[in-house]
């Protein structure tokens, strides 16, 4: 290999030959062995500076986490650094912590926390090493901005020198905003406001004081492909701070390449960045001056990482608050119970906006008792008149369905058959395609199958759907309703990139009439001349056997209630439902967030589940169901044969193993064991002598597992 130009560190040239003494860095891999590894290094090396080392065969990037005087294993033993990076400076102290706490709390290996938290190229040996790596990531984006500079900087520079003034704010966001701007060191404050309360513009003038301090803003929102409106009110309305015209920000998520991720990464963390907007992913980011952390909608699932460390942004963004001594906003019109739990406690601070910032009323919420009333396609009479009057009117509808799909299972009338997914537990999803036919496509490993022409079991060729999706709901209302133009806003119409941009523009330049659309399309858009919101098959979610169905359901009903009447008054909600007498419902008629989260603290609590309980689940997969649960059984044993070990396992319950709702997915059978205290500490403590063992037996047992801390589903 030959040796890279950013290789060789500047300081190895000032160090005195003759004192230069091997010295041992202690480094994180991302690597699934729990531990840190020590190399020599002939050179010195700061602490937080990447390196690349070899690891069996290969090259890894790894970060120096200590400089030990002595290595853990003889010296002789210990493998040469390969490289010290120094493109970058060291990660810094407080980014360290981070990690470090985000290793404990979620009990995974250092390195599987921190090299993930890092962009793509700044953690890929072969970024630094290959034929083309040219001095490395970091100088190759340097020379092409320098090039690239020298061409746009004139009309750059009279593009961003507008920046849109702010409108006056009423007085509860005025409170508000005093609230934040007069928080004293760490503080979460809780922004509850309700839908079309204004909240962004809290945001952005509590962001600009602290811009004016010279300090940086991190902005948390659960997506940004879906909502295009906040990152251009951020741009417009920070595109000068003081006299200064320039772009002050950076925006992360995953829809950007490699190389773009990389260039926001790097503003935020020079400095360079005053503002860095971003889904979960940017909690991470090193910033050298963060005095202000904000998480919009902080009750949303998408800041829960699903696979690999499964942190939850809004958890580490408080924590990180709190290390760095800075205020965290947390806002939403209806908060996690976990979060309004704090509330109630004490702990955390609150301010609420209880009314349209542009004085509109709250859209009047009806429930249609759908159970002795004859449904046209899953349709009431009344639903289908109150559409009928907004569209002679000339407002929008739109048409609430969380499901996906022309129809969620396909049936035959003589005897029986339904169609399931070969390779998993679950019933497949009749798709229409664009160009011609149908599909049965399965939900859970993506698989897909064409329709049989007869039924399978029994040879009838009279195989019926099921059932409505988006897909069939969008047909009926074009046929019911000829003159409307309709769009559709699920994950299959959306799946090219910039095609949800591109609908929900179509929307909000009135060129749609009736939107059909699942949970996409409930989140912050602020529609001006939508007037009716029709829920649909809500009663699904109703019953659902997750403890957090309830909470979910209420936040998504609020959202999606609350994109009726933005601007207008005479905004109306249709919820259809066989048990209006459900508590979800009637707050939602009330729009009644405090009593439904009075009464669904009270339930938790009588029940003993969080937020007044601490869980973590353990999910075993295996090609056998039994291998699964006898794994589970066996972690279930470890604290019984060991009991030393585990000094709080008295205040730690352990249920027994079960297979999961959908046990089986893409052929693999799925088991859980789910862990309980009523102590955070005992759990803490339990839990990091457990991952040790289920480690090593999961080794020997080749068995698949994931232990997540603060699961969300269960
Ligand atoms: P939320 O995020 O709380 O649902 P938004 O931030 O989308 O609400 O604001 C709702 C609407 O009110 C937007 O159209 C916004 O431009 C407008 N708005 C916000 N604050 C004010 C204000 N002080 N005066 C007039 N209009 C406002
Ligand atoms: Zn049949
Ligand atoms: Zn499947």
């Amino acid at each position: 290999m030959s040796a890279p130009s950013v290789a060789s560190s500047p300081l190895s040239q000032l160090t005195d030959p003759l004192q230069q003494q091997p010295a041992y860095v202690r480094v994180a891999l991302d690597v699934p062995l729990p531990g840190l590894f020590d190399y020599c290094s002939a050179q010195p090396v700061e602490i937080g500076q990447r390196v690349i080392v070899p690891f069996g065969r290969r090259q890894l990037v790894g970060v120096v986490v200590a400089c030990p005087d002595a290595p853990a294993v003889p010296a002789e033993q210990l493998r040469d650094v390969a490289f010290v990076l120094d493109d970058l400076p060291a990660l810094p102290p407080q980014w360290m912590e981070l990690m470090t706490f985000a290793s404990r709390y979620y009990q995974r290996p250092l390195g599987e926390v921190m090299l993930p938290a890092l962009p793509p190229p700044l953690r890929k040996a072969s970024a630094y090493t290959g034929k083309r790596a040219a001095g490395g990531p970091v100088k190759r984006l340097e020379r092409r901005r320098a090039k690239a500079a020298g061409r746009t900087e004139i009309t750059a520079d009279r593009a961003k020198a507008q920046s849109t003034p702010a409108p006056t704010l009423n007085p509860e966001q005025e409170d508000a905003v005093a609230r934040i701007n007069t928080a004293e060191g760490h503080e979460v404050i809780l922004v509850r406001g309700v839908t079309g309360s204004g909240k962004t513009e809290v945001y952005l003038q509590a962001a600009r004081h602290v811009l004016e301090r010279g300090e940086q803003v991190l902005f948390l929102v659960p997506e940004i492909n879906l909502t295009p409106q906040l990152e251009q009110a951020l741009r417009a309305r920070f595109s000068v701070v003081g006299d200064e015209a320039c772009d002050k920000l950076a925006v992360l998520h995953s829809g950007l390449s490699d190389g773009e991720r990389l260039e926001s990464w790097l503003r935020a963390f020079s400095g360079d960045a005053q503002v860095l907007l971003g889904t979960r992913m940017a909690v991470t980011v090193p910033m050298p001056r963060l005095g202000l952390i904000i998480v919009d909608e902080e009750h949303d699932a998408s800041y829960k990482q699903q696979d690999g460390l499964r942190y939850s942004a809004r958890d580490l963004a408080v924590w990180r608050g709190h290390n760095l001594g800075i205020p965290v906003v947390l806002g939403s019109a209806t908060p996690s119970l976990e979060s309004w739990n704090h509330v109630r406690q004490g702990r955390y601070a609150h301010v609420s906006l209880t009314r349209r910032a542009r004085d509109v009323a709250l859209p009047e919420v009806r429930l249609v008792d759908t159970r002795r009333l004859r449904l046209e396609q899953g349709f009431s009479p009344h639903l289908l008149k109150a559409i009928e009057t907004r569209l002679n009117e000339g407002e929008q509808v739109l048409i609430f369905i969380n499901r996906r799909g022309y129809a969620p299972v396909l049936n035959c009338s003589s005897c029986g058959w339904v169609s399931q997914c070969p390779r998993c537990t679950a019933y497949t999803v009749l798709h229409r395609l664009r160009t011609r036919g149908s599909r049965l496509q399965c939900h859970h490993c993506g698989g897909q199958v064409a329709v049989p022409h007869a039924c399978p079991t029994c040879g009838d060729q009279d195989l019926k759907p099921m059932g409505r999706g988006t897909q069939r709901i969008e047909e009926f209302l074009s046929e019911r309703f000829p003159e409307a133009r309709i769009a559709r806003i699920d994950a299959d119409s959306t799946r090219l990139k910039g095609s949800a941009e591109k609908l929900f523009s179509q929307v909000h330049e009135g060129e749609v009439d009736i939107l059909v659309g699942t949970q996409m399309v409930s989140k912050g858009h602020d529609f001006a001349n939508l007037g009716l919101v029709g829920v649909l098959n809500a009663d699904a979610m109703l019953f659902a056997q997750d403890f957090r169905a309830p909470e979910r359901l209420f936040a998504q009903l609020m959202q999606v209630a609350g994109r009726a009447g933005r601007h207008r008054a005479g905004g109306e909600v249709m919820l259809q439902t066989d048990y209006p007498d459900q508590p979800v419902y009637r707050a939602l008629q009330r729009h009644d967030y405090e009593g439904f989260a009075r009464y669904a603290l009270d339930e938790r609590k009588s029940l003993g589940l969080p937020p007044f309980a601490y869980q973590a689940l353990l999910v075993a997969e295996s090609r056998e169901l039994a291998q699964a649960l006898q794994f589970l059984k066996l972690a279930r044993k470890f604290p019984l044969d060991n009991g030393d070990a585990y000094p709080t396992q008295t205040h730690v319950m352990l249920y027994d193993p079960v297979p999961l709702r959908v046990v089986r997915v893409a052929n693999i059978e799925r088991a859980q064991l789910l862990v309980e205290s009523h102590s955070r500490p005992a759990l803490q403590h339990f839990l990091a002598q457990w991952s040790h063992d289920l480690f090593v037996a999961a080794r020997e047992a080749r068995i698949r597992y994931s232990l997540e801390v603060d699961p969300f589903e269960i």
